[in-house]
């Protein structure tokens, strides 16, 4: 069984490849080819054919447990596409720039389908885009992503769930998400569930799958039987679900979601970060397993009391290498407190916990 953690607080070790280049076959998930390329900055840059004509790009995500963003790359004879991009850092944009030139891609014929407006996904398509390069981009997340006082209402939010007034500029300071999104908004394609975007012999569904962020798409490509997991489903890490507003339920959302994609016919899963993986449905029922447990775990530390979000998070138990919740670096604490806040919102409306938001900090108690 895959090791279930946090997307946000996993750390494991990746083995990586020494050879330069090499004809692989990883039972049971084959892939074609693999070419590694030396980066500069003390990154080996892995490059591999996925299927025919279809690439992966790994990232580096330094500092990040994700470890690196698949970025998936289609070379077609009309327009390219590539699904996802990185961080807007430097190493992030090395790493894309080396990888689109080994496969000797031209950005002028390519466009980018982001499968959610984090910025590990979004971070690097402003730089990446040319004018005419057509950037898909789901129509949930864009209104988000488009707001500037976004920022500003989860971080009243968090107040309000008991995160300390003095922590949260360090928080958001720290924020990979406010570190590293684009500097300026392109112009987005706007999609929505059930579009098509047809790429050389691809063809691939978009699957509005609300849960990660409330406009996630999935791609689905049914006749080659390839899912495009993004940040959906992950094999060795559990997808981060969090609510920084009351009327989001994400953790509801992420459950209907995962049903909604339980039974597609798939022979491989190519997700957002780490390995792909080939049982979909093994996985699917793992993570809700994991979140009813982690469900379970927050009625557990709330006991007989009542407790704001924050101190509900602090008791949790988290897979970090620190001693208490004191030690949580800042940016941890806060992808903590959101997450215990979605689970929170999800409990209240299987009606099994009461909030009271009759005082300044929000607080809950198990019925
Ligand atoms: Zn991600």
């Amino acid at each position: 069984m895959a090791k279930s953690i946090s997307e946000f607080f996993g750390i494991g070790n990746t083995v990586r490849l020494t050879a330069s280049y090499s004809i692989v076959c990883f039972f049971p998930i084959c892939v074609l080819g693999i070419r590694l390329i030396e980066n500069t900055q003390g990154y080996l840059l892995m490059i591999e054919e996925v299927r025919d004509r279809l690439y992966r790009i790994e990232v580096p995500l330094p500092n990040s447990p994700l470890k690196e963003l698949n970025s998936y790359v289609f070379k077609a004879d009309g327009r390219n596409l590539i699904i996802d991009t990185g961080f807007n850092r430097d190493v992030c944009w090395e790493a894309m720039q080396k990888g689109i030139a080994a496969l000797d891609i031209d950005l002028s014929k390519t466009d980018f389908m982001i499968t959610h407006m984090h910025a590990d996904h979004s971070g690097l398509v402003t730089r990446l885009a040319t004018k005419t390069s057509t950037i898909y981009f789901s129509r949930i997340d864009a209104k988000v992503f488009d707001k500037d006082n976004n920022w500003k209402d989860m971080i009243d939010y968090a107040q309000i769930n008991g995160f300390p007034a003095d922590e949260l500029m360090k928080a958001l300071q720290n924020h990979p998400g406010f570190k590293y999104s684009p500097k300026t908004i392109p112009e987005f394609h706007l999609i929505d569930d059930g579009n098509i975007i047809e790429i050389g012999d691809y063809r691939l569904k978009c699957i509005s799958t609300p849960g990660h962020t409330q406009g996630h798409i999935c791609l689905y490509e049914e006749n080659k039987k390839i899912f495009f997991s993004g940040d959906h489903v992950l094999y060795d890490i559990t997808p981060h679900i969090e609510s920084w507003a009351y009327k989001i339920n994400a953790l509801k959302y992420y459950m209907e979601s995962l049903d909604k994609v339980y039974n597609l016919q798939v022979e491989i899963v190519l997700p957002g970060h780490r390995n792909f993986f080939t049982d979909l449905k093994a996985r699917i029922d793992e993570l809700k397993e994991h979140h009813l447990i982690r469900a379970a775990e927050v009625l557990g530390v709330l006991g007989k009391e009542e407790k704001n979000a924050y101190d509900i998070a602090a008791g949790m138990t988290w897979d970090i290498d620190c001693e208490s919740w004191n030690d949580f670096p800042v940016a941890q604490k806060w992808f903590a407190t959101g997450e215990a806040i979605a689970h929170l919102h999800y409990l209240e409306s299987e009606d099994r916990v009461t909030r009271n938001a009759r005082q300044d900090i929000v607080t809950f108690r198990t019925n």
